[in-house]
C-alpha cells in the first residue's frame, strides 16, 4: 500500500451529507486523517434543498450514536425530543451544521469543492482486473474549487457519499425523456417545491404532478392544500400504476408515512377534492405552446388524453451520478445501478411486496464491497434505484466499513 498519510491512512469522503459527516467522524475517531469534499457552499446541501419537508422518521432514528456522542463531548445540546420528526431544515440546523462546526471535524471539510472524477493512480479501469494489487496504488481524485482551479488529490480509502437528490430521473415512459421533454425543461421542476411558501408561483395555475413515491405523495398532499387556498388552481396527478398501492406498509409504525398513504388514497378516491388523479397513464409527449405545455397522457389501453398545463412537477425518483467512478472497477446491478452485492441483498430482502425500509437488517461490510479494493459507495447513492434508503441504514454502513478499517494496517 502506498500510504498518503501518517497513521492508518487517509480517507477521502465525497459529500458532506449526513452519511459523509458520520463517516468522517468514524474514521477520525479511528485515527485516520480525512478530507470531506462538498460541492456546495456548506454541508447538508441536499437536505437543505428539501428543508420544508418533514422527515417521517423521528430524531431517535436520524442521528447516529456517534454523532450524539461528539455533540455531547463538545457540550452541544442534542436535537430532540427523540420522538419528534424534524423538517429537513431542522435536521440540518440542529444536527448536521453543529456537527460540521466541531473542532475535530471542521478542518476536514472542504466546501465549494467538487470531486469531478476518481481513478487509481497509474492504472486504467481494465488493468489488474479484480486484483487486490490495485489497492497498492493510491486513489487519484480530480477536484475542482473552491476557486476556478482544478487539481489532483490522493487518498488510500475512498467513500462516495454524494447522494442522489441532485440527479432526478426524467418523466418519459420507460425512463427516457418523453419527446419534447427536454425542450420544455424550464416548465418542469424535479425537486419538491415549497408550495406553502411559494404559493404565488404555483397558485391559480394549471399543474401536472408525475410520480407516485413518497416525494410525489408529499407534493400531492401540498397541492391539495394549494387548491383550497388558491381558487382556480387545477391539478392533475399522473400515476403509472393502474392500481397503486402507494407503498402502504401494514401496521406502519411511522405515522407520518402512513398519513401520506392515506392522503393519496383519499385523493385517488375523490373523498378529498382538488387533485384529479389519473392512474395507469404515462407521459407520452410534451409540446410547448403559447398557452402552456400540451401533455399527452397515454393509458395502458393506448388511449391518449391531452391536457394543457403551465407547470409540471416531476418526482419520478433519483439516481446518483455513477459516472464519477467510471474508471474504477465497480460491479453495478443491471436493474438498479447500485453496487451489485448490496443491490442483490436489497432485492432479495424485498421479495415481491412493498419493502418496509424499517425492516431492513444490516448486510455486513462484505455486501458493501465492490471489486475495486478500498472503495465504497455509502448512503442514499448506494441504493441506486431502490428508494427505501433510511438514514439509520446509512449509519450502519458507516459502522461496518469503519470497523473493517479500524486496525492500524489497511486490509487489501
Ligand atoms: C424529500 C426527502 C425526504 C426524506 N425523508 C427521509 C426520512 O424521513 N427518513 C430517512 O431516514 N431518510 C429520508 N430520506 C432519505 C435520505 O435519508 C436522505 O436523502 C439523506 O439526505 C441521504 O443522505 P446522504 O448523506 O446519503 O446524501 P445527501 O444528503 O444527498 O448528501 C450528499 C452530499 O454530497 C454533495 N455532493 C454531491 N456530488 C458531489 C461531488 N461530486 N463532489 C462533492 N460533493 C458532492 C451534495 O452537495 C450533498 O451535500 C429522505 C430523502 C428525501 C429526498
Amino acid at each position: 500500500m502506498t500510504a498518503v498519510a501518517d497513521g492508518p491512512g487517509h480517507v477521502a469522503i465525497l459529500g458532506a451529507g449526513p452519511i459523509g459527516l458520520d463517516a468522517a467522524l468514524a474514521f477520525l475517531d479511528n485515527g485516520w486523517s480525512a478530507t470531506v469534499y462538498e460541492s456546495a457552499a456548506s454541508v447538508a446541501a441536499n437536505v437543505t434543498a428539501w428543508s420544508h419537508i418533514r422527515l417521517f422518521t423521528p430524531w431517535s432514528m436520524n442521528a447516529s450514536t456517534r454523532m450524539l456522542a461528539h455533540l455531547d463531548a463538545a457540550g452541544v445540546a442534542p436535537p430532540g425530543p427523540a420522538s419528534y420528526c424534524p423538517t429537513g431544515g431542522e435536521f440540518a440546523q440542529q444536527l448536521l451544521r453543529p456537527l460540521a462546526a466541531l473542532p475535530e471535524l471542521a478542518p476536514a471539510i472542504r466546501s465549494r469543492t467538487r470531486v469531478l472524477a476518481v481513478a487509481r493512480e497509474g492504472l486504467l479501469k481494465h488493468e489488474k482486473i479484480g486484483s487486490p494489487q490495485r489497492g497498492s496504488r493510491p486513489f487519484r481524485l480530480l477536484v475542482s474549487g473552491p476557486d476556478d482551479g482544478e487539481r489532483a488529490e490522493h487518498a488510500d480509502l475512498l467513500l462516495d457519499c454524494t447522494g442522489s437528490y441532485d440527479h432526478a430521473n426524467v418523466l418519459g415512459d420507460g425512463g427516457i425523456p418523453a419527446p419534447g421533454e427536454l425542450r420544455v425543461a424550464d416548465r418542469i421542476t424535479r425537486r419538491l417545491p415549497d408550495l406553502r411558501c411559494d404559493g404565488d408561483a404555483w397558485g391559480g395555475r394549471r399543474l401536472l404532478l408525475v410520480g407516485a413515491g413518497k416525494s410525489a405523495q408529499t407534493a400531492a398532499r401540498d397541492l391539495a392544500e394549494l387548491v383550497a387556498m388558491w381558487p382556480g388552481t387545477r391539478v392533475v396527478w399522473a400515476v403509472r400504476a393502474a392500481d397503486p398501492g402507494w407503498g402502504e406498509i401494514p401496521d406502519d409504525p411511522l405515522p407520518q408515512r402512513q398519513q401520506l398513504v392515506e392522503m393519496s388514497q383519499r385523493l385517488h378516491s375523490g373523498t378529498v377534492p382538488g387533485v384529479q388523479v389519473r392512474t395507469g397513464v404515462v407521459v407520452d409527449a410534451l409540446r410547448g405552446t403559447d398557452d402552456g405545455v400540451v401533455v399527452a397522457l397515454r393509458s395502458i389501453t393506448g388511449d391518449v388524453e391531452e391536457i394543457v398545463v403551465d407547470r409540471i412537477i416531476a418526482l419520478t425518483g433519483f439516481l446518483g451520478d455513477t459516472t464519477l467512478y467510471r474508471q474504477l472497477q465497480v460491479h453495478e446491478c443491471y436493474a438498479t445501478a447500485a453496487p451489485m452485492n448490496l443491490s442483490a441483498a436489497l432485492l432479495a430482502a424485498a421479495g415481491d411486496g412493498p419493502a418496509d425500509c424499517l425492516a431492513q437488517a444490516s448486510h455486513g461490510v462484505d455486501v458493501l464491497r465492490v471489486p475495486e479494493p478500498n472503495f465504497f459507495v455509502l448512503g442514499m447513492k448506494s441504493y441506486g434505484r431502490n428508494s427505501n434508503f433510511l438514514l439509520r441504514a446509512g449509519y450502519e454502513q458507516v459502522d461496518e466499513v469503519a470497523s473493517a478499517y479500524a486496525g492500524s494496517t489497511m486490509p487489501a
